[in-house]
């Protein structure tokens, strides 16, 4: 399986696994609280059952009753038996193993940037619109001993997306339907933001993972509904 990945992943795209942020664009503050109470590992942090999804936060090792043990199905992770491969419009992607309604399927990496696929010259057919505003600090000013925390610009809210065109993981690959199997959703933890692809039903076993991108993904979609 890992063979078939690597061996499919296309030489231009760099693979990540976070957030890529060289410019520092940060994000407010949210308080997460005491996190989630989940016991069942059936149902274990999952999209109507879990507070922490329910707030818009992602588990990790502190918010979350599961702890360190990464099983849960809220955390920034790839879901076990995703697998690329060749298909009608170039590379696709599977799940060799059930994926649990409401569980996160893969976060989706790639470059946060303030390009918005305005700009005719830009492809913007991996680029996703971040609902969260971000700021970017202001640069730090005087010496050493007058250095503040670097605070927002005034009026700095920033309209940011997730460009997944030349850096990404394996969500970048998860083609449209207008039937899809999943979601884009943002969770929060604390300053950090992750865009997540949510399963809104359970997947089968060899089912292609498929996410609706909504009206504007500038192009021509093939799915079923659309080509038929
Ligand atoms: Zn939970
Ligand atoms: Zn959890
Ligand atoms: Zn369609």
């Amino acid at each position: 399986m890992a063979n078939t990945n690597e061996s499919l992943w296309p030489s231009g795209v760099y693979k990540v696994t976070f957030l890529q942020n060289p410019e520092d664009y940060r994000f407010r503050f949210v308080e997460v609280g005491q996190g989630c109470t989940c016991s069942n590992e059936f149902t274990n942090c999952i999209h109507g059952k879990c507070d922490n999804v329910s707030a818009g936060f992602y588990c990790t090792g502190k918010n979350c009753s599961f702890g360190e043990q990464e099983d849960c199905g809220n955390r920034l992770t790839e879901f076990p038996g995703l697998q690329l491969f060749n298909g009608r419009f170039g590379l696709h992607v599977r799940t060799t193993r059930e994926i649990p309604k409401g569980h996160i399927v893969a976060p989706y990496w790639g470059f946060l940037t303030t390009e918005d696929g305005s700009n005719p010259l830009l492809k913007k057919r991996y680029l996703l619109m971040v609902k969260s505003f971000g700021y970017k600090p202001a640069p730090i000013e005087g010496d050493k001993k007058t250095r503040r925390k670097p605070k927002a610009k005034k009026g700095g809210n920033l309209r940011l997306h997730i460009d997944a065109e030349y850096c990404g993981n394996i969500s970048r690959f998860f083609n449209h339907s207008c039937d899809a199997y999943c979601v884009f959703s943002e969770r929060r933890y604390k300053r950090r933001m992750a865009m997540v692809v949510i399963a809104t039903q359970t997947i089968p076993a060899g089912k292609e993972i498929t996410v609706d991108y909504g009206k504007d993904f500038g192009f021509k979609c093939g799915c079923g509904h659309c080509a038929a």
